[in-house]
C-alpha cells in the first residue's frame, strides 16, 4: 500500500560546473524514486484518494486524461496495487492502445479504456456527471490531472521529505495541485516557485490561490509562478530544451522528461544564471517523475535510470 513512512526519498546535490560556480546550493528531491509505477508526485496525489475510495467502498475509480498522461498511468498502477477497478476516459477516438506505451501499460494494469472525441472529452471534463457511466453511485471520480482536495493534502507531505534547511522549492505546474500542497506546508521565509508547463497566463497563480483558501490560507506571499518556460505550450518542446535535458542528464545522471521536469530544470538554471537567487541560498528542485512519458531514453544514463 502507499505508506508515507515506508519511502526514503534521495536528496541529490547538483555539482556540475554551472551550479558549482554559481554560489547557489541546488538539490534535487527525487520523488521519481518513490514508486516504480506510481510516478513521482502522482503517488502523493493518489494516496488519500485511494484511502477515500476504500472508505467510501467505491467499486470503481473513474478518471480522465490524454494518451500520454502520467496521471492515467499512475492511477492504473494504483488501482492494481489496491485491487480497485479503474476506468480511464481517454481524449481521442482514433487511438490504438497497442501502439501507445502509456495506454498499453494502463491496460496491462487492468484499467478499462474508453476513447472519446476531443469535443466530448471537453464536455465530460467540465462536468463528469454528464457522462452516463459516471453517474453510478459506486464510482469515485478523480478529475483530469488528479487534482482535488485529497491530492493536495497528500502533496503537503512533500516538503517534509527535505531534511535540510532550504530557501526555495521549485516544481513544474500542470494543474498546480502539487505546488499548492507544497506551498501550504512551507515555513514563513520559504518560497515556492512554480514553472508553468502550459501557455495560460495567470492560470496557475489563480488556481493555487483558490486551493490555498480551501485549506484556510489567505496569503500567497510565499508563492511565485514563472510563466516563461513553457516552450510553446503543454507537450511542446524545442531543440534547445532537448539539448538542455541531454546535457543535464550527462552531467548529473538524473533523467528528465520534456513535458514537466525538463522545463522546470531549464527554468531553474536560467534563473540561477540571471542571479535570481541570492548567493548561498539553498534551492530544492522537485523531481516529480513522469519518466514514462519521456521522449528518448538517454543511453548514457546509469543503468536503471531513464528506462
Ligand atoms: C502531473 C505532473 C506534474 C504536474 O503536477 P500538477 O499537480 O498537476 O501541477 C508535474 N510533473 C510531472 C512529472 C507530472 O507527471
Amino acid at each position: 500500500m502507499l505508506n508515507f513512512n515506508a519511502v526514503r526519498i534521495p536528496l541529490q546535490k547538483i555539482t556540475d560546473p554551472t551550479i558549482s560556480s554559481s554560489g547557489v546550493n541546488l538539490y534535487v528531491l527525487r520523488l521519481d524514486k518513490t514508486h516504480p509505477h506510481i510516478s513521482g508526485n502522482k503517488w502523493y496525489k493518489l494516496k488519500y484518494n485511494m484511502e477515500e475510495v476504500k472508505r467510501q467502498k467505491a467499486e470503481v475509480v473513474l478518471t480522465f486524461g490524454g494518451a500520454y498522461s502520467n496521471h492515467i498511468a499512475a492511477t492504473a498502477a494504483a488501482g492494481k496495487e489496491y485491487g480497485i477497478k479503474t476506468i480511464g476516459i481517454i481524449r481521442g477516438e482514433e487511438l490504438d492502445e497497442n501502439k501507445n506505451p502509456t495506454l498499453r501499460f494502463a491496460k496491462e494494469c487492468g484499467m478499462q479504456l474508453r476513447f472519446v472525441s476531443r469535443e466530448e472529452y471537453r464536455k465530460i471534463k467540465i462536468d463528469p456527471a454528464n457522462y452516463p457511466i459516471a453517474q453510478s453511485p459506486n464510482y469515485y471520480i478523480i478529475p483530469e490531472g488528479g487534482t482535488n482536495a485529497p491530492a493536495i493534502k497528500g502533496c503537503t507531505k512533500i516538503a517534509s521529505l527535505i531534511d535540510i534547511p532550504f530557501d526555495y522549492v521549485c516544481c513544474a505546474c500542470g494543474t498546480g495541485g502539487t505546488l499548492a500542497g507544497i506551498t501550504i506546508s512551507l515555513k514563513e521565509k520559504q518560497q515556492a516557485i512554480g514553472f508553468s508547463v502550459l501557455k495560460a497566463p495567470g492560470y496557475h497563480k489563480e488556481e493555487i490561490i483558490k486551493w490555498l483558501a480551501h485549506f484556510h490560507i489567505y496569503t500567497s506571499a510565499n508563492l511565485h509562478i514563472e510563466e516563461n518556460y513553457h516552450f510553446g505550450g503543454y507537450g511542446k518542446h524545442t531543440p534547445e530544451l532537448l539539448k538542455f535535458i541531454s546535457d543535464f542528464e550527462d552531467q548529473n545522471g538524473i533523467p528528465l522528461d520534456q513535458v514537466y521536469t525538463g522545463k522546470m530544470m531549464f527554468g531553474v538554471y536560467d534563473l540561477i544564471r540571471k542571479n535570481y537567487f541570492p548567493k548561498d541560498s539553498t534551492v530544492i528542485a522537485i523531481h516529480t517523475g513522469g519518466l514514462q512519458g519521456k521522449l528518448r531514453p538517454n543511453p548514457t544514463l546509469p543503468k536503471g535510470e531513464g528506462d
